[in-house]
């Protein structure tokens, strides 16, 4: 009888086809067809290279198997098998070995990183995949508006893309993939730049097949250049939608806190909107801590002024304004140690942190301080609320 091997695989219903893992890799263990992205159990060597640059924690997938599931197997799945009984007679100790070593290479991956979180257990059930690499949809732009203003330093659009009779079902949370037209320095189309949806899951106008999205201008960016330069009427291949946890819940009572940093605001410009349309002018139960450079360079800038402090309690914080102090959002959140501290306790609270990777670690440790001050441990009570699908990370 074999040994049995713990085997590294990833969710196909929670990953977001970012490709990310594949091209971090130093082995080529990972790979793709036109549906999944899958691990080779005979090239993997448990680096854990791939999991902290993970979005979604979808790479953070292990079974105990007698036989390794081969990578058609992988390219077939919807969703990951259970995890099968393996005999008790067959080499428990080598397994208990195994998890042991196996743990602490996790616990050092996940410094920093984003962990495994759950869909909120009221949201509604999300699509993913209808539209893949070998059969995307087209769309068809509707306009594009540059969002940040002429003379800031940087180009941040807003990109309205109509998917005319075409279904795309998408949720406030997830992403879509666009694919830039021509080849990679090899010859070979380009991947998807997947980039989360800032409309909500009726339109961006109220019960249009419409999407938007909210897209920074890369400098040498492929997609993102070749997406801030769309212009009406153009075409773009699309695939997704993509996502599966950072959703929001279906209760308008649920309280929610957004943090994000520029594009990152994407989500959470969905979230809001979703809510408003939901709820009309009644309280929204919603906060949010956002940064950017300066108010030229924050997406939205205009538009949220005119959004109604009960909908939506809104931090601005700016880093790089003449004669003002660099502020981040952790730092605005330190400043209401007493409100986020009531918010945790809130088994009706659920938070979501978008943007830049470096933000999650001072966003954790703004919520251990503020844990700490009402007598709760943050690591704790962040992996009950990971557990309960009320704390989102989603960070590149
Ligand atoms: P940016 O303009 O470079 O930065 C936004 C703000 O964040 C700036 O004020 C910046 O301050 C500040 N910041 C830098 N490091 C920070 C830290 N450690 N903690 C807190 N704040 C920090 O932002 P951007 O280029 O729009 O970047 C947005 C990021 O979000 C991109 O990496 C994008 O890929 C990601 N994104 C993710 C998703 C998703 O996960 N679904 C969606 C959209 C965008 P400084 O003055 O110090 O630079």
């Amino acid at each position: 009888m074999n040994t049995p091997l713990k085997q590294h695989l990833i969710d196909p219903e929670v990953c977001i086809r970012c490709y990310t893992c594949e091209m971090t890799c130093p082995l080529q263990a990972i790979e793709h067809d036109d549906n999944n992205v899958v691990v080779n159990a005979e090239l993997c060597n448990y680096c854990m290279d791939c999991i902290p640059v993970c979005p979604t924690g979808s790479i953070d997938e292990w079974r105990v198997v007698n036989n390794a599931y081969s990578l058609e197997e992988q390219y077939s799945w919807e969703e990951l098998p259970e995890q099968q009984e393996i005999a008790a007679d067959n080499g428990d100790a080598d397994l208990d070995a195994l998890d042991e070593a196996m743990a602490k290479l996790l616990a050092d991956a996940h410094q920093g990183a984003g962990g495994k979180s759950k869909a909120p257990a009221s949201a509604a059930k999300p699509t993913i995949n209808l539209y893949n690499l070998g059969k995307p949809v087209e769309a068809v732009v509707q306009g594009n508006f540059r969002l940040t203003e002429d003379g800031a330093d940087t180009h941040v659009s807003h990109i309205i893309l109509d998917f005319q009779g075409h279904p795309m079902p998408v949720l406030e949370g997830q992403s879509i993939g666009i694919i830039a037209p021509g080849t990679d320095g090899d010859g070979n189309p380009h991947l998807p730049r997947l980039y989360s949806v800032s409309s909500p899951r009726d339109g961006e106008r109220s019960g249009y097949n419409n999407v938007s999205l909210t897209v920074k201008r890369e400098e040498h960016g492929i997609c993102s250049n070749y997406v801030c330069d769309l212009k009406k009427g153009d075409t773009v291949s699309v695939t997704g939608p993509f996502g599966a946890t950072f959703l929001l819940p279906d209760d308008p009572e649920a309280r929610i806190m957004m943090i994000c940093t520029g594009t990152g605001s994407a989500p959470m410009r969905a979230f809001t909107m979703r809510r408003q349309r939901a709820v009309g002018s009644e309280n929204g139960g919603m906060t949010m801590y956002f940064g950017a450079r300066s108010p030229e360079n924050l997406p939205y800038h205009g538009p949220l002024k005119k959004v109604p402090e009960n909908l939506l309690k809104q931090y601005l914080v700016f880093s790089r304004v003449e004669g003002m102090p660099k502020e981040y959002v952790q730092d605005r959140m330190l400043m209401h140690q007493a409100e986020i501290g009531e918010f945790l306790q809130d088994p009706n609270g659920y938070v979501y942190i978008c943007g830049l990777r470096g933000m999650e670690e001072g966003v954790g440790e703004a919520f251990e301080k503020i844990a700490k001050g009402i007598n709760v441990d943050w690591t704790n009570l962040r992996d009950s609320m990971r557990e309960e699908g009320r704390y989102h990370v989603e960070t590149y």
